[in-house]
């Protein structure tokens, strides 16, 4: 009797999300938009950090040793997949030799299994120094394809704790509403600027352009990850001149000489478009991050309008 009810006291203690062993989830993620959605959908129940900060290029971030320790004591690692952080992440999770975030373990989510790629190249040429080998990787800025990975993270987090599925479903109830009410007020606000055309340093903006109806012209750079040369800008200038585009869609990351020389000799405005949460500038979630960016976007097409 004793040792079964040792047995029993054991099991529970294991459990994850079970009633004595009430330890919220640790979850670390590769974005600080992940990181909001896994706030949003888990509250209290979870402690989740983004390893990359909002102003950082998660195509390139230094896999540093203090990231390999951080996770080796997650519960659940996130990343957004479609290689965007390929050339740090793999090296990290597998540095942290925890079982439980390895590939194919339930510890491990890619969250874009949830959505629909756009740009799946016929023939992926790593060899170039393309950076979107497996498909166009931003796709968090389409509130559409965050509601989808947040069903997503919502179903892991209860397979992972099924003591709080309730909880969690609840919760990513709440994060659905908010997230309709905020994206009907994007689309109002972008609606007078259907059809606009505009140019980004890097290929990150096609889910936001075909859900808020811009249309791109280009990229300063040639390809995605490639620096711009002096043929790619000079060809570029001359389809915006042609086209009379008015918008140059940047980051805080990316040099500023290319966009401002551009700019000058088009016209056109360059905006500062924040990718995720806790960028520079932008919000502190993905509500206000998209608020600001889209704010900054109608802003500049009403101005290259002439209606500001
Ligand atoms: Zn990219």
């Amino acid at each position: 009797m004793k040792n079964w009810m040792g047995l029993l006291l054991g099991a529970v203690l294991a459990a994850p999300g079970s009633l004595l062993a009430a330890k919220p989830l640790n979850v670390f993620t590769t974005t600080a938009d992940l990181a909001d959605v896994v706030r949003a959908v888990g509250g209290e129940r979870v402690r989740v950090e983004s390893l990359s900060k909002g102003y950082q290029d998660a195509h390139f971030v230094e896999a540093k040793p203090s990231l390999i320790v951080k996770l080796m004591s997650a519960d659940l690692f996130i990343q957004t997949g479609l290689e965007l952080e390929a050339g740090w992440a793999t090296v990290l999770v597998q540095g942290s030799r925890n079982s439980r975030i390895q590939l194919g373990a339930p510890g491990y989510l890619d969250a874009s299994s949830a959505v629909k790629p756009l740009e799946v190249p016929q023939n992926p040429d790593r060899a170039m120094g393309d950076v979107h080998p497996g498909g166009n990787p931003h796709y968090m800025l389409d509130p559409e394809n965050v509601r989808l990975v947040a069903r997503e993270i919502a179903k892991r987090l209860s397979s992972l704790s099924p003591a709080d599925s309730a909880f969690f479903r609840e919760r990513l109830g709440n994060f659905e509403v908010r997230l309709e009410e905020n994206l009907r007020k994007w689309k109002e606000r972008m609606e007078p600027f259907r059809g606009a055309r505009f140019v980004s340093y890097h290929r990150n903006l096609p889910y936001f352009a075909d859900r808020f109806g811009l249309i791109s012209v280009g990229e300063v750079e040639p390809k995605p990850g490639i620096p711009p040369t002096a043929a790619h800008t000079a060809d570029l200038i001359g389809r915006m001149k042609a086209e009379k585009v008015g918008l140059i869609i940047t980051q805080p990351y990316y040099e500023d000489r290319s966009p401002a020389s551009i700019a000058k000799q088009t016209g056109a405005t360059v905006v500062v478009f924040s990718m995720a949460p806790s960028g520079e500038p932008g919000g502190s979630d993905y509500f206000s991050n998209m608020d600001a960016n889209i704010e900054s976007v109608r802003r500049a097409l009403a101005a290259a309008a002439g209606t500001k």
